[in-house]
Formats: C-alpha cells, structure tokens, sequence
C-alpha cells in the first residue's frame, strides 16, 4: 500500500515518489535473492548515492539534500519497507557522517563531505566492543599519542558495514578519562576484520568485528576536541535511533501490507479471513500500531528539524516503534498461519529482521532509562 504521507512541499513529494520509484526498481527486485544468499548488493549503495539519498539530511554545501528530518525519515521508511538491510546501512552511513559535519573544522568538513554524502565513501560507525555495548563508557580500544597523530589499538564489535566502509566514526580512548572520536579510513594499516557474523537476520549487510593493531590516523583525523569523544557518540546516537524508529516502521508497514493482501485473498469456513472479526481486529491493532509508530518518529524529527530539545522523543520514537515492529511482524505470521512459518512469504523474515531493532543504538531497556532519567530531571 502507498502510505498517505503529509509532506511539507512538492520538493518532498518529488523526493518520495523518486524514492519510491528506486526502491521498487532496485531493491525489492534484489531484496529476496540476497537476502537468501547472504551476498552484499555491490553497486547498490552507489545507485542511492548518485540519486541523492545517502546526504539527504545535511547542508546543500556539501553536496547533501537539505533536506528536514522529517523527510528524511519518510525516505528511510520506504526502503525499509522494501529492503530493511539496505535502509539500516543507509541509516548507520547517514550517522557515521554526522560527526564530520557537527564536530569537524570546515577543512575536515570541505575535504571529506562532499565525497561522503555523494555516496563515494560509505561510512560505518565503530562504538562497539565485546565488553561494551550499552556500556559504551566502558570501551578500551585506545589511541596512543604520538608525533603527528595517534596509534590505534584494540578491539571493535558489530560494526555494521564492517569491511566494506570507506571510513568509520571511531571511537577510542585517549586517556583514562576521556573518549575521543576519529574518522579513520577503512584502509588503514594494522586494521584488519573479523568474519562477518552468523545473524538471525540483516543477512546482505555484514556486521563483523575489527582488530586495531597500531594504526596511525594522522592529527587531522581526530574530529572535535580530544576527550569529546562520548558527547560526540551519543548526539550521533540521538538521531540514529530516528533512522532505526523509521526502518522499523517500513518493516511494520511492508508487514501489514502482507498481511492485509493474503487476508482478503485466504477463505476459510466460507469467507475471506479478514472477513472473521477475531482476525480484522488483529489487522485493526497492527495498522494502529504502526500508525502510532510513524507518529512518534514524526513528532520527533519535527522537534530536531525546529531546532527544540528531542533526546526524549528519540528515545520514546526507538521504543515505540521497534517495539510495533516485532508485535506486527510477529502477528504478520499468525495471519499467514502456517504458511508464515515458511520461506515461502516475507513475513518470517520481517519477524526476525524487527528483533535486532530492538536491541542496535541502544537497546530498548538503554531507552527506557533514557526516558526515565529525563522524568527524574
Ligand atoms: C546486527 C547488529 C548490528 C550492529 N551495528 C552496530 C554498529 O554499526 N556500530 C556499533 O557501534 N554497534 C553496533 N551494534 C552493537 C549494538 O549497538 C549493541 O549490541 C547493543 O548496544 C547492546 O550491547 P551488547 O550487545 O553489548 O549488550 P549488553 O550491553 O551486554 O546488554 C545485555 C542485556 O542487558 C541489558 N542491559 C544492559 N545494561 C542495562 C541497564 N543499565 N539497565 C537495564 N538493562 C540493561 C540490555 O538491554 C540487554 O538486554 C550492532 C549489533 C548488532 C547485533
């Protein structure tokens, strides 16, 4: 179904129906077959960038779209509807860029933005380490000072985009008592990758580890001030849990839709079976909640796009809607009944694909005390 969206002008409209157009030529053409396959769609990432959507939301400068939040999340939902593992490595490269353009010097910016937001370096993003996830104060990787830079040492965990990224937002320690963020090449020397790990879903994209065994990043690597490292983290995060509220909106969306199709077509006892109250009510509660989920994504970016505080509203957007996603996907089966146990439909894979949202850029416990911290303030 095409979502009845309220754009603010004809530009974003001419965005979302090229999105649309993309995302119904391009990737859910693909989407079955390497999924299956677990393959990387080579080529794909570049297609999105020459068509403009992997610099969206940053300035026309540096070669973005310019374009609010809000539209940018719509465009995230569509291909998530469409390909949740090629909306998730768009939202994570949309992240890796933001501390270029929020902490970098306008020489940082002018050298490395333009070629980031055309899509020509595709971003990952490395908080992550085995011991630390949603402790991520407690990260050990460190960078060494030394002359004309740092060296690089230690051990990265789940770094979506892992061994393919041009370049990664890295974070490491410089001291016992401060984090610092690096924009490192993913070419480095002594900067090697793990085997991509086994996933329950997300399978085109790898996530893997990497092992950092003396790198140098030069001076100018160092993005922001030495030690700013976690607020540097942690307001990328703000908005990456936006990118996840509206990939896991598209997943909900693109479930429903499933759901809503074999209802009117499947018969039993003589009628359709969204014809049996028990079952309309169920496709009821799910088109509810993922209306909800779009509505607290939306109010969110709205905020952020008028310059007002949205920690909170970003924290409530990553719950409620990863929460919608695994109830609506997990229902999607019971309506496919045993046939939603297969292989044979989407709706086994949307289930496990909406699991991981609930847990990636903070896991939706992080969230709850995220919420609840601001209630105490
Ligand atoms: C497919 C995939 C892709 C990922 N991509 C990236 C990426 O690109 N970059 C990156 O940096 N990271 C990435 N991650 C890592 C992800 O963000 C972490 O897995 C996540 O933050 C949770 O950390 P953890 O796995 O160490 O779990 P832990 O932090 O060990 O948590 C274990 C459990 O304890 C709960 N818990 C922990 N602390 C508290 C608390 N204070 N209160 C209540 N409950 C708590 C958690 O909610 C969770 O249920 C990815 C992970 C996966 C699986």
């Amino acid at each position: 179904m095409t979502v009845d969206r309220l754009l603010p002008d004809q530009d974003a409209r001419d965005l979302l129906d090229l999105t649309r157009d993309i995302a119904d030529k391009e990737l859910a053409r693909r989407v079955d077959e390497h999924e299956r396959a677990e393959t990387y769609p080579h080529g794909l990432f570049a297609t999105l960038g020459e068509a403009g959507l992997l610099g969206l939301p940053y300035p026309e400068e540096y070669g973005g779209g310019g374009q609010p939040y809000e539209v940018y999340l719509q465009v995230i939902e569509e291909l998530a509807a469409r390909w949740a593992s090629v909306a998730v490595a768009t939202s994570v490269h949309t992240l890796a860029c933001f501390p270029v353009l929020a902490y970098g010097t306008p020489e940082q910016r002018s050298r490395w933005l333009p070629d980031m937001l055309a899509g020509r370096l595709i971003g990952g993003y490395s908080l992550s380490e085995p011991q630390a996830g949603s402790d991520a104060a407690a990260l050990t990787c460190r960078a060494d000072r030394v002359e004309g830079g740092y060296r690089i040492t230690g051990n990265k965990a789940w770094i979506t985009h892992g061994g393919i990224a041009d370049f990664y937002a890295l974070f490491a320690r410089t001291g016992d008592r401060s984090i610092s963020c690096f924009l490192a090449p993913g070419a480095a020397d002594g900067l090697t990758f793990g085997r991509p790990e086994e996933k329950m879903g997300l399978h085109a994209v790898p996530t893997t580890g990497a092992h950092w065994d003396g790198a140098f990043l030069e001076d100018e690597r160092l993005l922001g001030e030495e030690g700013q490292g976690l607020q540097i983290a942690f307001s990328a995060l703000d908005s990456g849990r936006l990118g996840i509220a509206a990939c896991a909106t598209g997943l909900a969306q693109a479930a429903l839709d499933e759901a809503v199709s074999y209802a009117k077509e499947r018969q039993t006892f003589g009628r359709k079976i969204i014809d049996h109250q028990g079952l309309g009510f169920l496709l009821a509660d799910m088109a509810a909640g993922v209306d909800c989920a779009r509505a607290t994504y939306l109010d969110a970016a709205r905020r952020r796009d008028a310059g007002l505080p949205y920690s909170r509203q970003a924290s409530v957007a990553k719950l409620v809607a990863t929460d919608t996603a695994m109830k609506v996907t997990t229902d999607a089966v019971q309506v496919f009944g045993g046939y939603g146990y297969t292989r044979e439909f989407r709706v086994e894979r949307y289930m496990r694909e909406a699991k991981i949202m609930q847990i990636f850029e903070g896991t939706n416990q992080i969230q709850r005390l995220v919420i609840s911290r601001h209630l105490a303030k």
